[in-house]
């Protein structure tokens, strides 16, 4: 079977509601392969005018959050039926920078996949340790304590992210060796939770994806796609990556 993939851009809080449509029709115009699903995680303030702008496209939308309720008294905070209602199909969940700075812990990250879910979100689950971590050989056990919270009575509507902490915005990509020694763990615990469509969910590989070393990386077994940061608010280098398949 011809192998799927999934590209997603994560624009971080890069880029006010009137630039955003420009950069959208920009990434609209280039040719994507049939065999690449594209999609992009603006901020909140911009899903809705991408979300007219991207109206018959291909291109798919995503969210970098949500908080874990319907509604309610919960000020600042963005439900999962808000991003329903603006035609969202992915939403980021537990991304590093959630993780650290915003202090989310696993036991929300579980709660966040669940309720997603329950509104038919897909959540792309981000996972990945730091450098002190894998320097004490901790990686994998890290990786699997995230994973086994976060998918806790969950089904196999998701998709996971491997994002090593000390790739994410530092230029430092992880070896293809390396990206694919964790994809294939992953995927292994995929495969135990999931007999049935283990073998099928997107995991994509995220921390300093590039034109120069997207290639290497997608052609490894486990990398079924990409979470691309900076790379991906330049139209260019994001369709090169999508192309680079
Ligand atoms: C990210 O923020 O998910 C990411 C992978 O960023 P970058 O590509 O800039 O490392």
């Amino acid at each position: 079977m011809e192998k799927k993939y999934l590209i997603i851009g994560n624009w971080k809080m890069y880029k006010t509601p009137s630039q955003s449509t420009d950069l959208v029709n920009e990434i609209a115009q280039f040719k994507c392969p049939d065999k690449v699903k594209l999609g992009i995680s603006p901020p909140f303030t911009n899903l809705c005018p991408i979300s007219k702008a991207l109206k018959n496209s291909s291109i798919v939308l995503g969210a970098q959050n949500m908080y874990c309720a319907k509604e309610g008294a919960f000020t600042g905070e963005i439900s999962p039926q808000m991003l329903q209602d603006l035609n969202v199909h992915y939403v980021i969940i537990g991304h590093s920078e959630r993780r650290s700075i915003f202090k989310e812990s696993n036991a929300l990250i579980h709660q966040k996949v669940k309720v997603a879910q329950d509104f038919q979100l897909i959540p792309i689950l981000c996972v990945g340790e730091t450098l002190e971590e894998r320097q004490a050989g901790q990686e994998k056990a890290i990786v699997e304590e995230q994973i086994s919270s976060a998918l806790e009575g969950i089904s196999s509507a998701l998709v996971i992210a491997y994002e090593p902490v000390w790739a994410i915005g530092t230029g430092q990509t992880a070896t293809p060796e390396i990206a694919q020694e964790m994809h294939g763990f992953i995927r292994n615990l995929l495969k135990e939770q999931f007999p049935k469509d283990g073998e099928s969910i997107h995991i994509l590989y995220g921390g300093s994806m590039k034109p120069n070393n997207a290639a290497e990386l997608l052609r490894q077994a486990d990398i079924s796609g990409g979470l691309i940061g900076s790379a991906s608010l330049v139209p260019k280098d994001f369709m090169a990556i999508a192309q680079s398949v």
